[in-house]
């Protein structure tokens, strides 16, 4: 073998390497979920429901919390944004006038011999990642470049001759016997009522974002809110995912954030910019670097949008979408102006003049911020020493996040040390969520609290009935230092606010 060749087996044999232990540590977080009650497959005792998850004990405290303070950062602390909880069922009208029931799908194929679906994009991407490792990004480029131009026309036959023409091959089957490309809705619909007619089918919201535009003026008047202001909402979205695999981050069930901005039209380049900024920042003010985010711009634009990106992040299944920033023009309202027959304009008092406002768009999966949190939180360290061999599976949260802030230990079960520690408890559990436990070794224990990813854990001994201190452990440097009872509460709540 030549020099060159040897380097190109090198640089592949390193790549599957890396692809392999990323997608270990993958199954390592799957597992480790399901072991630490963090997120189950749904209806697990009947053989789960494809892409359907639930949130078992510490996985709904983990949620909960990313989504408090998704909602704190949104809300609280902007001058100018509300939130509201709109019903997931919407009147099946909203779904013509945003564009869901005629747009909303994804062109897919078949694979004729394995029987596997894909999504167009999907199948090319992967492709063209495989080209990039193998030292072929000039290729990669042009093979993303001609499907975004393609997928922009929607020109189908042109994407299908790409597919054959690089010889892009099934997964599973390894072979390339490709169906014709075919749109798929993706939408969930039912029947509200009783009489099963056409006019009382309905659809569970694919998103969240028309729940705040129908009610733009009910809170705008009620709010008395002057544009630019934001609304703000949490909640479920259904969407019938034809690929739907990699655990939580595509399921057919899930959660969204989303903040619609209104503004005055033509402002819509700068605020857009504003939002990609501060989105980002918020994503870094969860501890992680800035290395493992970066912007990926859409060329081919949705029906709504004038602009649009990803925030991405990396996954160990590589860079994918956490959060979309979307400049929607006036599409909605108009849209739903049209629709409704009822005028959806603002009066600019400023400007002496009615318009229908330009909106720029948020939108986070919670589940997929859960996911990007797990991601970068997981990690199997090598504790052995020479002459004892040991390892630790730790969850490092930002404890703002942690499912469980303090664990609080007993070192006995007897000689008034659980009275103590339960003292502890109470002066605590009020204030953020506790863990007492009075079973196994201290070092067990310990082992349990980093594999739920508890910041602190106190230990309350013997030493404690002479003087009221404690030692408290920290989770990742799991230093152990002596602290009075009484500061406790402070070292904590500091560490989580
Ligand atoms: P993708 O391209 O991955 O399908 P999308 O561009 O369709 O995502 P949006 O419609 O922009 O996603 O939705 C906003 C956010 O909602 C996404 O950034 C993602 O975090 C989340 N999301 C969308 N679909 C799913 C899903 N099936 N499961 C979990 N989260 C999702």
């Amino acid at each position: 073998m030549s020099p060159k060749e040897l380097r190109s087996v090198f640089i592949l044999l390193t790549f599957a390497a890396i692809m392999a232990n990323d997608h270990v540590k993958f199954q390592a977080i799957i597992s480790h979920c399901k072991e630490y009650g963090f997120i189950f497959p749904s209806s697990e005792i009947y053989d789960g429901l494809s892409a359907v998850y639930d949130y078992g004990q510490y996985g709904s405290e983990l949620k909960k919390n990313i989504q408090d303070y998704w909602w704190k950062s949104m809300t609280q602390l902007q001058d100018n944004i509300v939130g509201i909880d709109a019903a997931i069922f919407m009147h099946p009208t909203t779904w013509k006038a945003s564009g869901h029931v005629d747009n909303f799908s994804d062109p897919m194929i078949d694979n004729k011999d394995s029987q596997k679906r894909y999504r167009v994009d999907h199948l090319i991407e992967s492709f063209a990642d495989e080209l990039e490792a193998a030292g072929k990004k000039d290729q990669a480029d042009a093979l993303i470049a001609s499907m975004e131009s393609l997928l922009a026309k929607s020109d189908f036959e042109g994407l299908k001759k790409l597919i054959e023409e690089n010889k892009i091959r099934c997964s599973v089957g390894g072979t390339s016997n490709w169906s014709d490309i075919r749109q798929f809705n993706l939408m969930f619909s039912t029947q509200l009522g009783s009489v099963s007619d056409e006019a009382s089918e309905i659809y569970l919201r694919p998103e969240t974002a028309q729940g705040i535009f129908v009610n733009f003026l009910n809170v705008q008047k009620t709010g008395r809110l002057k544009i630019p202001f934001g609304i703000a909402q949490t909640g479920k979205a259904f969407r019938n995912e034809i690929v739907a695999r990699q655990f939580i981050f595509r399921m057919r069930e899930f959660e969204q954030m989303e903040m619609q901005f209104f503004i005055r039209p033509g402002t819509q380049k700068e605020w857009y910019e504003h939002w990609k900024e501060t989105r980002m920042k918020w994503h870094l003010s969860l501890g992680i670097s800035s290395g493992k985010f970066r912007f990926h711009d859409h060329v081919k634009l949705a029906h709504y949008a004038d602009a649009a990106c990803d925030i991405e992040y990396e996954f160990p299944i590589g860079f994918k979408e956490v959060e979309g920033i979307h400049s929607r023009t006036d599409f909605d309202l108009k849209n739903h102006q049209e629709y409704s027959n009822k005028k959806l304009s603002y009066f600019d008092t400023e400007l002496n003049q009615h318009y229908i406002p330009y909106v720029i768009e948020t939108s986070i999966g919670l589940d997929r911020t859960v996911l990007m949190i797990l991601s970068e939180a997981y990690e199997e360290e090598d504790l052995s020493t020479t002459d004892k061999k040991d390892s630790r599976v730790v969850l490092k949260f930002p404890p703002r996040l942690a499912p469980v802030k303090l664990a609080i230990l007993p070192l006995v079960k007897k000689d008034g040390l659980p009275e103590i520690a339960k003292e502890i408890l109470a002066d605590c559990r009020g204030k953020f969520r506790c863990f007492y436990e009075e079973k196994d070794t201290i070092g067990k224990r310990y082992r349990r609290m980093d594999a739920i990813g508890t910041p602190f854990s106190v230990t309350v001994d013997y030493q404690t009935r002479d003087d009221q201190t404690v030692t408290i452990r920290h989770r990742d440097s799991m230093l152990q230092e002596r602290i009075p009872i009484r500061s406790i509460r402070e070292i904590v709540e500091k560490q989580i606010l």
